[in-house]
């Protein structure tokens, strides 16, 4: 599309030796579903790979999470509350240390999760209510930076291609979010923000839709074992 899409490959329930392999192969963003998962098999793989996060977050294994020293960003934000209790978490988990020695850590990147498919079975705020929560964010989390929205989108059951009605959704969310006052000052700016959609039945035509960041699982990694 002459532009760059990154590509994050989904390992959930992926042995160390698999992921291993594709970062032997050059790749280096990776996405995990579940915070035991991530939190046993970061320690055994490079430092220098970029984890997303990409699952449902139970609000009492926030400290777990953000205590990993490579997670760069959690795509699934969708609460006030989980905002709030990420927040903190990094406050408590990555900011000064006891003597006060240590530099107060970066601010943790974290996209917020649209469910623009509106299924009572995906999470993520509705489109409608994403602004009031990347305002949240943006205004009231010091130590989060919003950059970034994310969905899955109901499955398509059409070979069309190209259209996604909610992948367009995302899109138009992010365009809307663009003109909010009070998000005026964000930086990067608003329409530079990531948009995470598409897995290994729509990666394409999420990125046709303007996807700059896919999810892909077993389309690299083979069937789940
Ligand atoms: C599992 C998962 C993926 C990857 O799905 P595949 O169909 O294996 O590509 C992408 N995004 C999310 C949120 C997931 O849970």
């Amino acid at each position: 599309r002459g532009r760059p899409v990154r590509l994050v490959a989904v390992s959930k329930y992926q042995p160390v030796d698999a992921i291993r392999a594709a970062y032997d192969h050059g790749q280096r963003h990776f996405g995990e579903n579940y915070i035991q998962e991530l939190t046993d098999k970061a320690p055994q793989l490079p430092d220098d790979i970029a984890w997303h996060f990409i699952g449902a977050i139970q609000r009492n294994k926030v400290k777990r999470l953000v205590r990993v020293p490579n997670l760069a960003v959690v795509e699934t934000v969708d609460s006030v509350k989980l905002a709030q209790a990420l927040n903190d978490a990094v406050e408590q988990e990555r900011g000064m240390g006891a003597d006060g020695a240590e530099a107060p850590a970066a601010a943790l990147r974290v996209y917020v999760q649209v469910n623009t498919s509106d299924e009572p079975n995906k999470n993520g705020v509705a489109p409608a209510e994403a602004a009031a929560l990347a305002t949240y964010v943006h205004t009231q989390c010091p130590h989060l930076r919003v950059v970034g929205l994310m969905t899955i989108g109901a499955a398509q059951h059409s070979h069309a291609g190209g259209a996604n009605p909610d992948f367009e959704r995302l899109v138009a969310c992010r365009a809307a979010l663009a003109a909010h006052p009070a998000l005026r000052d964000a930086a990067p700016p608003v329409a530079q923000w990531a948009l995470s959609m598409g897995m290994s039945a729509d990666f394409e035509a999420a990125i046709q839709c303007g996807a700059t960041s896919v999810r892909v699982g077993s389309e690299i990694f083979g069937r789940r074992p």
